[in-house]
């Protein structure tokens, strides 16, 4: 999870090696247009929240749909009462864009293309291996001490 915190901390950062970014830093491609849909421009919100590839991984989940990366990162750091809620929120939606990248990395470097379907199947395997280990680590009076009131962990 520390990984992913990285990446999406340097993705709101414009840190991560788009199309657009790739361009700015002088290195020149045939297009810098989004490799999924060919539409518009590959920044970093395109490619981890609106493109339309991206946004059926996004919508199969139930939750406000955000305009860009920073608005998510700020949706979820103040979202809701409960830190262990919260903490699965996070880890939900972090692991969402990490491997949303992470398949476009694979569709442009190794030609391996899924659908919106499989990824969501990965994201959510991923997470709930995360959030398992989070609860398997952490003593139940601990819970009580960081979880700002009781809540239960679903
Ligand atoms: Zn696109």
């Amino acid at each position: 999870m520390t990984k992913v915190r990285c990446f999406i901390w340097r993705a709101v950062l414009n840190g991560i090696p788009t199309a657009c970014a790739l361009q700015k830093r002088g290195i020149n491609f045939n297009t810098i247009n989004c490799s999924y849909c060919d539409l518009e421009r590959e920044d970093t919100d395109h490619v981890l929240i609106n493109c339309s590839m991206t946004a059926k991984v996004w919508y199969g989940i139930p939750q406000p749909q955000f305009g860009n990366l920073s608005d998510m990162v700020k949706f979820c750091s103040t979202w809701g009462q409960c830190l262990n809620k919260r903490k699965n929120l996070i880890s939900i939606c972090y692991g969402i864009a990490w491997l949303i990248w992470k398949a476009r990395c694979d569709f442009i470097f190794n030609k391996i293309r899924i659908s919106p379907n499989q990824l969501a199947g990965n994201i959510q395997s991923m997470v709930f291996t995360w959030i398992k280990h989070r609860i398997a680590v952490t003593p139940p009076n601990q819970t009580a001490e960081t979880s700002e009131g009781s809540c239960d962990l679903n």
